[in-house]
């Protein structure tokens, strides 16, 4: 009779610049003396539904989905968090029981960096974006109780979709503002945030605010994770602001996954170390 020596974790999507998540959680895996494996599986939008049933049949303990299955992969589980339910979005599948449960920890990965920071609670924030991450960090910072979110995005009907999504669902007063030009950033906004693509592998890219709004005491934050450094938080920090890289999001996030398949606390240090050698950063 055969015996199962590892139990196998996997992301499904289109993996971006390699997948720096598998690398750490195999090194997470390790140091945690844990036999597991964690793979990266290319898989098209329409093989989702059959390699969702290859996971169950095969017995995996949980995967990370990517982009194009964020969303559709919904239907096809058997229930979602709260968080994932609200932001229409599954980053993170788990089994309980016989039953496979999708969770979205990149917004509790962001806000529990920006913990390292300020206390959410009570605070106006700002966020530039309302795609995947923007959507996930609103969610997760309504559930945290701020007193004032505003939405900034181009698009109006995106932007739109999901000030009224807070609004409606989490009881947080929200606004949207158009994106037109640069974004003057109100004199009482306590932390800001950029939720979009902008500056992802450019170091020069520039987010469109006026820079003369920046102020000192605010807390400027980035979802973009390659360059750490971006322009969007130089700038801000030249002006006084104290800055959250998005690397600790990354670094929660997978923290976070380790721990709901595992059940073990991994070493954080590690995986921040990991990510940074795989980042070359
Ligand atoms: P989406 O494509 O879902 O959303 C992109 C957002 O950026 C939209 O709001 C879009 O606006 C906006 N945007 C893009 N280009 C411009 C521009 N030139 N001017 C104004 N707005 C722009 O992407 P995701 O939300 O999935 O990802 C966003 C970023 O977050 C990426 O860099 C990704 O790597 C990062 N990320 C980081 C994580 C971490 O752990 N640190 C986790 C997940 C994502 P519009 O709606 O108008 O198109």
């Amino acid at each position: 009779m055969s015996q199962v020596l590892q139990e196998i974790t996997a992301c499904i999507g289109q993996p971006v610049a390699g997948n720096p998540t598998q690398y750490v959680m195999e090194k997470a895996y390790a140091k945690a003396g844990l036999d597991w494996r964690y793979l990266t599986l290319e898989v098209p939008a329409a093989g989702l539904t059959d390699a969702v049933r290859g996971m169950r049949a095969l017995g995996f303990r949980g995967f990370n989905c990517t982009r194009p299955h964020k969303c559709t992969v919904i239907p096809l589980l058997d229930g979602t968090t709260q968080a994932a339910g609200l932001t229409g979005a599954v980053n993170c599948v788990f089994r309980e029981g016989e039953k496979l449960i999708g969770e979205n920890t990149d917004g509790k990965g962001f806000v529990e960096s920006l913990r390292t920071l300020i206390d959410p609670l009570g605070k106006r924030v700002v966020i530039l974006g309302a795609g995947g991450a923007a959507r996930a960090i609103a969610v997760e910072l309504g559930l945290s109780h701020v007193s004032h979110l505003t939405i900034v995005n181009r698009s109006a009907e995106r932007g739109q979709e999901l000030a009224s999504l807070v609004h409606e669902k989490l009881s947080v007063p929200t606004d949207f503002v158009a994106w037109n030009g640069d974004y003057a950033i109100p004199a009482e906004a306590e932390v800001l945030i950029n939720g979009t693509s902008i500056g992802l592998f450019d170091s020069s890219a520039r987010v469109p605010v006026d820079v003369n709004t920046h102020r000192a005491g605010r807390i400027v934050a980035d979802v973009v994770f390659s360059p750490v450094d971006t322009r969007f938080l130089r700038e801000a920090r030249e002006r006084g602001a104290t800055t959250l890289d998005g690397l600790g999001m990354l670094v929660n996030q997978a923290r976070l996954n380790f721990k709901i398949w595992t059940g073990v606390e991994p070493d954080a240090e590690l995986m921040r170390d990991a990510l940074e050698e795989y980042l070359c950063v």
